[in-house]
């Protein structure tokens, strides 16, 4: 039974140490303003100044993201008056006190709609720590004690707060009021959510779960609940018991018009989803609801992994500065892998969806140049600059560590499986992992996780699995696939996954085959607007990039031809396999011209085929 007033005793325990507690006050005058009325109270600990500061980034997120560029009006009082403050850097400030009670005041401009910063407007808000609290140098473990106040703004009126922090009021669950966290990172680590909010609970092993949404949706939660709860066991039963900080766990939604995102935290994950994605209780799943599954999946499975297990470089965060570990193939390569299969072998999706899920993520891989210029521990590495910096070279540049790390976790699954003659599993070493390095709070070094799969996999299949690591060779799971009954094969591209697409229009929607359309390739993702054709992303050694185009270029004419939404497909089919085509663009405001040969599309769509159910079903359930 979960019990709401739990933390009274350690409150009271707090307060007979001589360590006193930081008061945070988190005031909301206006939200049609989007700032929040933040006030810190503390007891100095130092004789003349304290340094207070901020954090740079968010676990999790890994970018430095200058939060405190986001605060105004810092001002800091003693009983006596004003105090003088002045920056010390970007991010650091210093006041000046005589000893006596200090007060700091100041305003956090809040319209960031993302998992990452903080929101604020009429219809809800929501808050990361991280970019809302200061700290005060040496004083990051004492207890910080939150006041959530209501705000007085009558579009407010219905509003209530979901929060992991630790409840220190008798006003009931979800309601405005005290709550603590044990020190300053843990404050950082519960993030909260202001609003109309809609709750469906659930209990995994006895401990409370809530699914919480705010902003309108056409669905409902108790389908979302039916469907997520087995995914929530299935990592549960994985390590077998919670970490001690979950005793009760909330997946907090924002659902707007397309947003997309997770972060996770120590007993809640913060959500940003399409409203539309949302399904009824009688609804087939959708394509897109099944992201949203596999999102909760995914933050969920991070409660243990990365949270708790985790890079010995993360403990504790330094938020500082940018923090390099090479691990990250591991913590979200295999939670990556995890997240789709959970939803397979619960059941959710059949083995055929699944496949198509996973499909997609090796042509994801094996469309661009990324793969062979990058190892995903370099990925891992740099992942401050270019994975999380992404432009439109991205799929030349770089691997992605979610998903070439996703694939590694899957060869290392299919290996450990077969070894082991179907007795064991990834989820098997992942309980390993959890009893060596994350319940022991001792975290992992790159040699540790290597020396653990070395334990799970036979010598040869581990060599093959560590030069998927480090080597920025072709991940070849053809004969990993073949053991369970699927038969990998890649084609080209074709109306239906058009990884470098045309702009959508009635010509190629029609009912033309889908080999038609794999017969030319542009190699050059296109969008319309104001039926102007403009270049978003160009595919190296394709016919886009051979013409020299680049992102930007607005495309004018084809053999003296207007270009059109309309049009281009139908042009672009009839000129290929044909040379001495004049292809005419801008490039800002110069006229360019260049010669343009239509190819085939190369073949970088990843098809897996169940070639033999019987072996599958030691991999998925049927
Ligand atoms: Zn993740």
């Amino acid at each position: 039974m979960y019990e709401l007033h739990l933390n009274h005793s350690k409150l009271e325990s707090k307060a007979k140490s001589n360590m006193s507690a930081i008061n945070y006050s988190i005031g909301i005058t206006d939200p049609l303003h989007h700032y929040f009325d933040i006030t810190i109270n503390y007891q100095p600990q130092s004789e003349q100044f304290d340094e207070i500061y901020l954090p740079n980034w968010i676990p999790g997120s890994y970018m430095i993201r200058d939060f405190a560029k986001h605060i105004v009006e810092l001002k800091a009082f003693d009983k006596n008056g004003e105090l003088q403050i002045k920056p010390l850097t970007k991010s650091r400030f210093k006041i000046s006190h005589q000893g006596q009670k200090v007060e700091i005041s100041y305003k956090l401009y809040a319209f960031d709609l993302s998992v990452r910063k903080a929101y604020l407007d009429q219809q809800f808000g929501f808050l990361n720590f991280t970019s809302a609290c200061f700290t005060i140098k040496g004083l990051e473990q004492a207890e910080c004690l939150v006041e959530l106040t209501k705000p007085e703004h009558p579009l407010a009126n219905s509003w209530i707060v979901a929060t992991g922090l630790k409840q220190c009021h008798e006003n009931g669950e979800f309601a405005w009021g005290q709550y603590s966290a044990d020190n300053y990172l843990a404050l950082t680590d519960y993030p909260v959510l202001f609003g109309d909010l809609d709750i469906a609970t659930f209990e995994v092993a006895n401990v409370p779960h809530h699914m919480i949404t705010v902003g309108r949706h056409f669905g409902s939660l108790q389908r979302v609940v039916k469907d997520l709860k087995p995914l929530c066991e299935y990592h549960y039963e994985t390590f077998g018991e919670f970490p001690k900080e979950v005793d009760r766990y909330l997946f907090m939604t924002m659902l707007t018009d397309n947003g997309f995102g997770g972060l996770e935290h120590l007993n809640s994950t913060a959500l940003l989803a399409s409203r539309m994605d949302i399904i009824g209780d009688e609804d087939d799943i959708t394509d897109e609801y099944q992201t949203f599954l596999s999102l909760c999946s995914h933050e969920y499975l991070h409660t243990w992994n990365v949270k708790q297990l985790k890079p010995v470089e993360f403990i504790p965060y330094d938020l500082d500065q940018e923090v390099y570990t090479t691990q990250l193939w591991f913590y979200e390569g295999v939670t990556s892998y995890l997240d789709d299969l959970s939803l397979v072998e619960t059941q959710t999706i059949i083995p055929g969806k699944y496949l198509e899920t996973l499909s997609k993520v090796l042509t994801r891989v094996q469309r661009g140049q990324g793969q062979y210029r990058q190892s995903v521990i370099e990925s891992s590495y740099l992942t401050w600059t270019k994975f999380y910096q992404q432009d439109h070279t991205a799929p030349d540049q770089i691997v992605s560590y979610y998903q070439k790390g996703a694939l590694i976790a899957c060869f290392a699954d299919l290996s450990i499986r077969k070894q082991s003659n179907h007795t064991m599993t990834l989820r098997d070493l992942m309980k390993t992992a959890w009893q060596r390095f994350g319940a022991t709070g001792i975290g992992t070094k790159q040699e540790d996780l290597e020396s653990l799969f070395h334990n799970f996999m036979e010598e040869a299949e581990f060599q093959v699995f560590k030069k998927y690591l480090y080597d920025t060779s072709i991940i070849d799971l053809t004969e990993a696939f073949s053991d369970f009954g699927v038969e990998l094969n890649y084609c080209q591209q074709t109306k239906q996954n058009q990884w470098f697409a045309l702009p959508k229009n009635k010509d190629n929607s029609s009912s033309d085959s889908e080999k038609e359309a794999s017969s030319y390739w542009l190699g050059a993702l296109l969008s319309a607007t104001n039926n102007q054709v403009i270049v978003k992303q160009v595919m190296e050694n394709s016919p886009a990039a051979r013409a020299g185009l680049a992102v930007g270029d607005q495309l004018i004419a084809l053999n003296q031809i207007k270009i059109s939404n309309e049009n281009i497909e139908g042009l672009l089919k009839r000129i290929t396999g044909k040379s001495g085509n004049l292809l005419h663009y801008f490039r800002k405001d110069s006229l360019l011209c260049a010669e343009l040969a239509i190819e085939s599309s190369p073949n970088f769509v990843a098809q897996l085929t169940i070639t033999s159910p019987e072996k599958l079903t030691k991999w998925l359930p049927i």
